[in-house]
């Protein structure tokens, strides 16, 4: 099953469900002003890779917007768990899947003010774990600068809060589909380098592995961070965290898309410059030592198996 007829499990506040059925009310805050936040975790070996991290962020997401989480860790991780196991049964996937958890603030009367917002309540979605496309391992992905919109500011609606407002994210990636390519590049009112639409990016130059640093106004991902606390030194590299230019672009020989779905993922061209990504590019090393360490920790974690 691919694409659209996909069977994708759903969870809501503690029912099984298919996620073509619908079960949340038209009040609800998520849907009606995004006011949410969210994680996705996903497994290797089916073992959740960074089940601590992620649920460190969600609490610092949620408090941010001053949701407060009524659920513990451990109860979550046992509903993640039953919607995986109902997902297999389902689907008869046998793989390893993508784990989405959103909590909603609550429902109620139509209006901003939190105070008419009744309890939180979750949403968990397990489908499988997309796979590189052969165009993307061949090719890289192909990305623009956006020129109509820029990062939000941190002062705004901060991109370190995964929340479920994704509208500058989302209007970022429709530039880069109207200029035919997969994925935008954001600039923050500064004029520097952020991230792009669902991951951060990071550039080889030498043996050195450069990345914006938090900053610039990014989502402090997770695979960027283990990459910046132990994966680099392995594959060889050197990190370097720091402001981004646009105009270094075509200083760097390669270039590369960070998030838990992708982990490392090869980027071909920016606007009109191009990066290697043949077999002997660097970041195919750094992704196999990642997926190594990734596999590595899920196995020390038996409680954690999907
Ligand atoms: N930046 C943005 C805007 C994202 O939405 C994501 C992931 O969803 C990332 C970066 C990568 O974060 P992580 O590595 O924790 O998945």
């Amino acid at each position: 099953m691919t694409g659209g007829n996909q069977y994708i499990q759903a969870n809501t506040n503690g029912t099984l469900h298919s996620a073509s059925q619908p079960t949340l009310s038209p009040l609800n805050r998520g849907f009606l002003y995004g006011d949410a936040v969210y994680e996705v975790w996903r497994s290797y070996d089916k073992g959740i890779f960074a089940w601590e991290e992620h649920w460190a962020r969600l609490h610092s997401s949620a408090r941010s917007i001053h949701l407060e989480i009524p659920w513990t860790a451990d109860y979550i991780r046992d509903q993640v768990c039953r919607t995986a196991a109902e997902f297999r049964k389902h689907s008869l996937y046998r793989d390893d899947i993508y784990i989405r958890l959103q909590i909603y603030r609550g429902e109620g009367a139509i209006g901003l003010d939190t105070a008419l917002s009744s309890e939180p309540g979750f949403v968990i979605l397990i489908k499988p774990v997309p796979g590189i496309s052969p165009e993307v391992r061949n090719h890289g992905n192909r990305l623009i600068i956006a020129q109509s919109i820029r990062r939000n500011p941190v002062q705004s609606l901060d991109p370190a809060w995964k929340t479920g407002n994704y509208l500058n994210n989302i209007m970022g990636l429709r530039e880069a589909r109207d200029r035919k390519a997969d994925d935008v590049l954001f600039l923050n009112m500064a004029g520097e380098l952020t991230e792009a639409s669902t991951s951060n990016v990071a550039f080889i130059q030498g043996d050195r592995w450069i990345t914006p640093s938090l900053g610039s106004g990014i989502l402090a991902g997770i695979t960027r961070a283990t990459i910046i606390a132990t994966v680099a030194k392995s594959a060889g590299l050197t990190v370097k965290e720091r402001s981004v230019s646009p105009n270094e672009i075509n200083h760097f020989d390669e270039a590369m898309l960070l998030s838990t779905t992708k982990d490392v993922q090869p980027v071909g061209r920016i606007d009109d410059f191009v990066y290697r990504v043949d077999a002997a590019a660097k970041l195919w090393r750094l992704k196999a030592v990642f997926e190594d360490h990734a596999r590595g920790a899920s196995a020390k974690r038996p409680e954690l198996k999907v």
